[in-house]
């Protein structure tokens, strides 16, 4: 089967790249856990665990003198917690400039709109950086927040920039001041640019990430927007004899014969490599 990749990016996005690397430094200096999922794909999760770098689900789990706090950040308090222990920060600079971003504004008077996920630990995070931000995941959620004078809306670093433009059509009768900080991250914005582009050239995509990635979850969002079947898969191992089959089949059967393979920030590029592979060969 013809399988066509973006050239750029795949792989591990910078944060993700970064956060890693720190984890790599700081255990071969001793004992480290990590405050939630490093990476939201379960293999490098596991892939750390079976190097003796465990995942700890809550502050009161840590049993190492050294936590790491994940590329997605912490909320603000968790540092005067964690004083008996070494921190290593971890936190993405996109993040850090986001919670930086949503402290400012609230200090400036507006009240915070974050457009997001709020089970996601990023929002979790930034959220503490301002008294009782209102967090919305939809433009219908958002036609529900009550009316004030100035509100900021931000959004989580992976988010679809058409969400944000259809949320700020919703907030924009809530208020006489509506200010938009477009806090999507670089690397998102390439993706999805491709994702898009890459979508309208193909028959079918395959997306490669974990099902818990928000920004994987948004790459499907936009290859479907665009009318074209997409299927989600974690890994290689996802492609069983009956789904290659069936991308087989719809592939031959469409007049595009060529698949898209596009994969999350989260998801290691040799990983990408093996679908790409199984894919190419099948047949
Ligand atoms: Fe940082 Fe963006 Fe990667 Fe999140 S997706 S870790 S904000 S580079």
């Amino acid at each position: 089967m013809k399988v066509i990749k973006p050239e750029n990016p795949q792989g591990f996005c910078f944060g993700v790249k970064r956060a890693l690397e720190i984890v790599e430094v700081a255990s071969k200096k001793g004992d480290v856990q990590i405050l939630g999922w490093l990476v939201h794909n379960p293999s490098v999760v596991e892939d750390l665990k079976s190097r003796g770098i465990s995942t700890v689900e809550s502050v009161s789990d840590a049993t190492s003198d050294n936590l790491v706090i994940t590329a997605h950040g912490a909320p603000k308090g968790i540092l005067g917690i964690l004083s008996d222990k070494k921190i290593i920060d971890a936190t993405c600079p996109f993040v850090v400039k986001f919670q930086k971003q949503v402290e400012r504004l609230g200090e400036q008077g507006y009240k915070v709109v974050i457009l997001g996920d709020k089970n996601h630990p990023e929002i979790k995070s930034v959220s503490s950086y301002t008294k009782d931000p209102i967090i919305v995941s939809s433009a219908v959620e958002a036609s529900l927040v009550a009316c004030y004078d100035k509100i900021a809306l931000v959004c989580q670093t992976t988010q679809n920039i058409e969400t944000l433009k259809d949320v700020s059509t919703s907030l924009i009768e809530k208020t006489n001041q509506l200010l938009i900080e477009n806090t999507i991250c670089p690397s998102t914005r390439t993706r999805q640019k491709n994702a898009s582009e890459l979508a309208k050239k193909v028959s079918l995509m395959v997306v490669v990430g974990g099902k818990n990635s928000a920004n994987t979850k948004r790459l499907v969002e936009i290859s479907q927007k665009q009318n074209t079947k997409t299927i989600w898969i974690e890994c290689s191992d996802d492609l069983d004899e009956l789904l290659l089959k069936e991308i087989s089949v719809y592939v031959s059967s469409s007049q595009i014969k060529s698949i898209g393979l596009i994969s999350g920030a989260s998801t290691p590029i040799d990983s990408v490599e093996r679908v790409f592979e199984k894919l190419s060969n099948y047949g």
